[in-house]
């Protein structure tokens, strides 16, 4: 069993858990470059995940369903059409083609229903975690945003994590912003900008690199805590309220980086 990613519209991934006659995909938000991998390898589809009903998520679920009649799984708490089996905190799958099994982990904040898959020391996290960042809120709080992040900081060290998107070269952009003394991701820098220019994926990333690296995973570090008080132009003292401000701060610094 080995995962490669299939990259689909500017900068998604979906990710396909394979061996070698049978896939399953995870959030295939466009059905053509799955079907065509799965062409080219000659690969029978048995399972399809879905991580949260954003369309570039779930886009392509009917398509695959129309060549392959197989499970479709997904939060039990949004609306996805195209699920059969509706999953939540404490629910298991078992992808038998892989003796693979994955408990179902509750992660909202980027919708009010985001689930996480987690197994085998495989984490597939959807728009939730993203090396060195985090989704965006559009359906949570920052409270839930932080408590959903914190329960993934909680998994292995040597936890893989596999995000829904190319995000990583922008967000330690960011996080250098935040922690500019930070070793660990001076270092990150200079690999990803390698992997870059290779048009390689810096995914997955691993839990250890991102409690190293990732501002979002690091609300109590002193320096991280100092940033997001400088920003907001107050003390702020708990880690749901320096995450808040972190998050609030990227977003302004997207809107600045976008018009300039
Ligand atoms: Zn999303």
């Amino acid at each position: 069993m080995h995962i490669v990613p299939v990259r689909a519209f500017t900068d998604n991934y979906i990710w396909v858990i394979r061996d070698q006659h049978h896939a399953a995909v995870v959030d295939p938000g466009d059905a053509a470059p799955v079907l065509d991998y799965l062409r080219r390898e000659n690969l029978q589809l048995v399972a399809i995940l879905n991580t949260h009903h954003h369309n570039d998520h779930v886009g392509g679920n009917a398509a695959l369903l129309r060549e392959f009649p197989v499970p479709v799984y997904g939060p039990k708490n949004e609306s996805i059409p195209t699920l059969t089996h509706r999953l939540g905190e404490g629910d298991s799958i078992h992808l038998a083609e892989f003796s693979l099994r994955f408990s179902v982990l509750d992660i909202p904040g980027h919708t009010a229903g985001h689930i996480a898959y987690y197994g085998a020391n495989l984490l597939f996290c959807g728009d939730t975690l993203f090396a060195c960042g985090c989704g965006r809120l559009f359906e949570g709080t920052a409270q839930q945003m932080h408590a959903s992040l914190q329960k993934l900081a909680a998994l292995p060290d040597e936890t893989r994590v596999y995000c829904g998107h190319e995000y990583t070269r922008a967000n330690i952009r960011f996080a250098r912003e935040v922690e500019p003394g930070n070793q660990a991701l001076i270092g990150l820098a200079a690999t990803v900008e390698k992997l870059h220019k290779q048009n390689m994926p810096t995914l997955p990333s691993t839990l250890a690199m991102e409690k190293a690296t990732n501002p979002f995973l690091r609300c109590q570090q002193p320096e991280v805590i100092q940033a997001a008080s400088n920003y907001l132009g107050k003390p702020l003292a708990d880690p749901v309220s320096v995450f808040a401000a972190i998050r609030r701060w990227k977003d302004d610094f997207r809107v600045v980086r976008e018009k300039g």
